[in-house]
């Protein structure tokens, strides 16, 4: 059986990454594709007629043992999850997540699936290191002593350590990858689950349809991010799977900037200015964070490097689109279909 032919199983596949990342398999040339979301296959952000897609709790074991029957590799992107509006509030349902990994590796090993791909997060890193907006890089080895994210961060520290340790004691070959905040097309853009770029993106495009000069940003705008592209986010993603790389890695873009900047970028695509009002009492999440890329650069020779600029551009045209045809109450436009090609 060539290597094509082999089942991929990717958890989360209605969603932003997960949806991509069936995509990319497909454009590689892979012929056996096991799609599986919670959601119905209809609010899927991209579906694709030629891959197997099935609407599963992965909370479940069973469904878990259903998902992963006959898989070669599973990546797992299944996640209770949004930006911090959505996990400062959810903190119990951000932790059940836990239910999702702890089921699909004991199904990893009942099935022996040869490579488990595990989405961790930036999150995990403890707070304490990001409290002021100049707040150095963050390394791996700055998530312990642990003091991760309350609840979501929790929940992503702990599901690495047991794949970690589905690996030492029961030979899963788990690799782990810490993303730092991916954005692109195909994402949530409003509703609550939506992160900062695509929220900023969606306030500008709103600002600018409904001739509104003033734009709310939550904290005082002075807090510094780094944002990834989803292309390169991918692109990670299947680096690290072929790797022999076995220790949690960051996977981010290490192109500081604060909210402020994102904003002004957004302004600036959209050709205009608006007043700002800033929220403190708003969610916020830590003050600084960007990526250390010192060990992605040392094994992978390669790091994230789509300029925020190009990326940012890309997703705006896309929200824009999208804006308009909710506004023509073209319903469910943004769950809907993307059959072939994107
Ligand atoms: P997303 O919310 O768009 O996708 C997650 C998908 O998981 C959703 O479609 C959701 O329906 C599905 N899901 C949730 N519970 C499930 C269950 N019980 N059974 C089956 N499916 C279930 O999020 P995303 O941005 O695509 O994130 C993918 C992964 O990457 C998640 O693990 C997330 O924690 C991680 N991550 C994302 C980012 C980011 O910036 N987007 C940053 C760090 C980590």
């Amino acid at each position: 059986m060539s290597q094509n032919d082999q089942m991929i199983v990717v958890t989360g596949a209605g969603g932003f990454i997960g949806g991509h990342l069936v995509s990319a398999l497909r454009a590689r040339g892979h012929r056996a594709i096991r799609a599986v979301d919670i959601k119905p296959a209809r609010d899927w952000y991209q579906r694709f007629d030629d891959v197997e897609n099935l609407s599963l709790d992965l909370n479940l074991k069973e469904n878990c043992e259903a998902a992963a029957r006959g898989a070669y590799e599973i990546y797992n992107l299944a996640a209770n999850m949004g930006g911090m509006g959505f996990i400062e509030k959810h903190k119990a349902l951000c932790m059940l997540s836990v239910l999702i990994n702890t089921h699909m590796l004991q199904a990893s090993v009942k099935h022996n699936v040869a490579r488990y791909f595990y989405s961790s997060s930036a999150c995990v890193y403890n707070a304490e290191r990001q409290k002021t907006f100049e707040a150095p890089s963050l390394k791996e080895e700055d998530a312990y002593p642990a003091m991760p994210e309350d609840g979501y961060g929790w929940e992503k520290l702990f599901s690495e350590r047991m794949c970690r340790h589905f690996r030492e004691d029961f030979g899963v070959r788990t690799r782990m990858a810490r993303f730092h905040n991916v954005y692109g097309p195909w994402g949530t853009w409003y509703g609550g689950r939506e992160k900062a770029p695509a929220a900023i993106c969606r306030k500008v495009i709103e600002a600018k349809l409904k001739g509104k000069q003033e734009i709310e940003i939550w904290g005082s705008g002075e807090q510094t991010r780094s944002f990834m592209y989803i292309d390169d986010c991918l692109k990670g993603i299947s680096m690290i799977m072929e790797s022999e790389i076995v220790d949690a890695i960051n996977l981010g873009s290490s192109e500081s900037v604060t909210i402020n900047q994102l904003v002004d970028i957004t302004e600036e695509i959209a050709g205009m200015q608006l007043k700002r009002k800033y929220d403190l009492s708003a969610p916020k999440g830590v003050n600084g964070r960007n990526s250390d890329n010192t060990r992605i650069r040392k094994l992978l020779h390669w790091e994230p490097d789509t300029p925020l600029r190009v990326g940012i551009e890309k997703t705006y045209r896309w929200i824009y689109d999208q804006y308009r045809a909710r506004e023509r109450g073209e319903a469910g436009v943004v769950r809907e279909v993307a059959v072939e090609g994107q």
